[in-house]
Order: C-alpha cells, then structure tokens, then sequence
C-alpha cells in the first residue's frame, strides 16, 4: 500500500496522527508517511476519517 500526501490540500486536523501515529508522523518538522507502522486495514480507515480529502491511497 502507498499514501500520498497533498499539502496544498491538508488543513492539518491531525486526524491521520492521532488514528494512525505509528504511520502518520511529524520528524523533523516534516511530515512522514510509514505504511509499514500499521495494518491496511487501519490505514484505510484512518485515511477514511481525514476530513480534507488530502490523503490518497494508491494500492
Ligand atoms: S487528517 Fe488529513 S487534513 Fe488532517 S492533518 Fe492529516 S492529512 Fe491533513
């Protein structure tokens, strides 16, 4: 599974890194994605609660 990330559109919610904080980071004052930090199960339901739209997944 792969996740991309569209700045432009994220309004920073947080949803991502509070349902998925082994997989949605801060490091550095960047923003991580780690697809291996949890199931795609969870992935795809904390991608789902991102209310912007921002994160796609791409299988
Ligand atoms: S949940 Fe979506 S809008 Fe919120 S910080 Fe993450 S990517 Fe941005």
């Amino acid at each position: 599974m792969k996740v991309t990330w569209d700045e432009g559109t994220c309004i920073h919610a947080g949803k991502c890194v509070e349902g998925s904080p082994n997989v949605f980071k801060v490091v550095d004052g960047s923003f991580v994605i780690d697809e291996s930090g949890a199931s795609d199960d969870e992935i795809r339901a904390t991608v789902a609660q991102c209310p912007s739209g921002a994160l796609k997944i791409e299988d």
